[in-house]
């Protein structure tokens, strides 16, 4: 599998030229776009890596997913539900609903902004400093890393620009979806987005969600099965924002992309796959990073449909 992953990722090295930084973030502005790293893990036990897999960048949106399984471990299933929708927006990430409408929990899902600042104020903790802590532990256990930590100039650079966030969450709060301060939320949420991790970390976060909840190698359940059927569909409808339909077609498998460059792939019962390459398509996606996932479901039967 390891010589296969090699020659994909070589074959796919082209398109990192192509695309762009997510400059918005100033501080992403200056990831090397010649980065590119993939790390596989399988279910039968064996791992491949190639590239530049122990490169960190910043989770970015990819921690949605965890969000979203901190709050359902913290309040069920149906509070969770109750609060943010399921469908997929068809929107961009960072959508600002403009009409005249109330917002509505159904108009979000939690893998768009929106959504996953909701998902912050439902994290249980004593205060923020502790919901982030609390945050940072299920990402260290997920990917069985733990020295996974905050990248602190990240976290500076998203809360001094994040003005299209603050956008949202005062939205959110407008229409009674925030219980707590928004900047308290907010804080929360650019955290979450600024911790660092590795194509190997996510390989390793993807597979516990591909595997229903147990970490690789071990009986440890980390979390309940049923959690798992929850976040896999939602990252399989809007896991790549309005490009989930052409990722569908073209990859078929759960996934939850970043604007650091990240992508993580959850292969149902089967792998866990991380990849990172920062160059971006204008929906915020790697775009060496799909390519890559699309050679290797061809290759390795991806696909679920
Ligand atoms: N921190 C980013 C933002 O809020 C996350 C967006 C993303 O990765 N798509 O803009």
């Amino acid at each position: 599998m390891e010589e296969l992953l090699e020659q994909l990722l070589e074959e796919c090295r082209p398109y990192t030229r192509s695309g762009r930084l997510a400059a918005y973030i100033p501080e992403l502005a200056n990831a090397d776009m010649g980065d590119f790293g993939a790390y596989i893990l399988s279910s039968d036990g064996r791992s491949a890596c190639a590239g530049d897999y122990n490169k960190c960048f910043t989770i970015q949106s990819i921690v949605k997913p965890i969000l979203l399984l901190l709050a359902l471990m913290d309040n069920g299933e149906e509070v969770v539900r109750s609060k943010v929708g399921v469908e997929a927006t068809g929107k961009p990430f960072d959508a600002i609903n403009v009409s005249d409408q109330a917002l509505l929990s159904e108009h979000i899902n939690p893998m768009v902004n929106m959504g996953a600042i909701a998902m912050c104020n439902l994290i249980k903790g004593d205060d923020y400093n502790d919901k982030f802590n609390r945050l940072l532990s299920l990402t260290r256990e997920l990917a069985c890393n733990p020295n996974i930590e905050l990248n602190e100039s990240v976290y500076r650079s998203e809360k001094m620009t994040g003005n299209k966030n603050r956008a949202l969450a005062f939205m959110l709060k407008t229409y009674g979806m925030l219980t707590d301060e928004v900047e308290d939320v907010l804080d929360l949420y650019f955290k979450a987005c600024s911790i660092s991790v590795s194509s190997k970390d996510l390989a390793h976060i993807g597979f516990v969600l591909s595997n229903r909840g147990k970490v690789a190698g071990t009986y440890k359940r980390i979390f309940n099965h049923e959690y798992a059927h929850y976040v896999n569909a939602i990252l399989m409808t809007c896991g790549m924002y309005d490009g989930s339909g052409d990722f569908a077609v073209r990859v078929g498998v759960p996934a939850k992309s970043g604007v650091g460059g990240g992508i993580m792939a959850v292969v149902p019962t089967r792998m866990g796959i991380g990849i990172y390459s920062p160059g971006l398509d204008d929906k915020g996606n790697s775009i060496a990073g799909i390519k890559l996932l699309e050679k290797l479901s061809k290759r390795l039967y991806l696909s679920i449909f």
